[in-house]
């Protein structure tokens, strides 16, 4: 599933070919993502030039004035460019052409995603509820302490849930408790401030360095086949249950929360 690094990964892929030009058509051969894609897209946005693309969470927000396009990959979503005259396959539900022809192709095989407009995003029923970017100065100590204070669900739930902090999906919500030394499962209530500090910091160490990895390797992708990629994460604990600590050597453990797989650490988590 596509999570915030891969999501940052692709708007810097995407901006340097796309920003200041102006959209021409929109092609959708398959209206039902997780949302209908909406009928008036292309009359909203075709005839604009994009002035940016930003991203909030996993959604990426295409500004072309008149009103901004919100872009979610879902479970299985990706955006590439297509080479002229590509056929599409049997996935690759949406096209938008640009004035020079250029070509961003939305392929997503489980249809989870979704392509909307608006002309509000403070106002976005998807966007309004969304707590802080892990990477910007609100996301700090004082900050997922007094979160962690109101909240009686354990801290790996408290970190995933996107009203507390947006884009820390499983992956990277099992690899920053490692980094932090806590415990899944840790009631959230129980954390101290310093043990806070520890996560805040971690989840930006482990979210940054995810994104560095992506962008040292969209060099490689956008020149072999003009293919936005997805890279594999080094991961510490994730999907190693049983396998060694890298740190310790303690047999890494599997628990399920949420009905989803948890993975630590019993020596170096506490
Ligand atoms: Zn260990």
């Amino acid at each position: 599933m596509p999570e915030l690094p891969e999501v940052e990964t692709t708007r810097l892929g995407l901006l340097p070919r796309l920003q200041g030009r102006t959209l021409s058509r929109i092609v959708v051969r398959n209206p039902h993502l997780r949302w209908p894609v909406p009928d008036d897209l292309e009359a909203r946005l075709a005839g604009h030039a994009l002035s940016r693309l930003d991203r909030r969470g996993k959604y990426l927000l295409f500004d072309f004035g008149a009103a901004t396009q919100i872009v979610h990959l879902g479970m299985s979503g990706s955006l590439r460019f297509a080479a002229p005259d590509e056929p599409a396959a049997l996935h690759d539900h949406v096209d938008w052409v640009f004035d020079d022809g250029t070509t961003l192709r939305l392929r997503d095989p489980r249809r989870f995603g979704a392509v909307l407009w608006t002309r509000d995003l403070s106002r976005h029923p998807l966007l309004a509820h969304l707590g802080p970017e892990p990477l910007e100065p609100a996301f700090d100590a004082a900050y997922l302490h007094a979160q962690c204070q109101r909240r009686k669900t354990a801290i790996k739930q408290v970190i995933m849930d996107a009203q507390v902090v947006v884009g820390v999906g499983n992956i990277y919500a099992s690899e920053s408790l490692f980094h932090a030394g806590i415990r899944p499962a840790t009631s959230a209530r129980r954390l101290s401030h310093p043990a806070c500090a520890r996560l805040a910091a971690a989840i930006r160490q482990v979210l940054a360095a995810a994104i560095a990895a992506g962008g040292s390797s969209l060099r490689d992708y956008v020149h072999s086949s003009g293919e936005l990629g997805y890279f594999q994460l080094q991961t510490r604990v994730y999907d190693r249950a049983g396998l060694p600590c890298k740190a310790c050597a303690t047999p890494i453990r599997r628990i399920v929360q949420g009905q989803r797989a948890s993975f630590y650490c019993p020596t170096c988590q506490r």
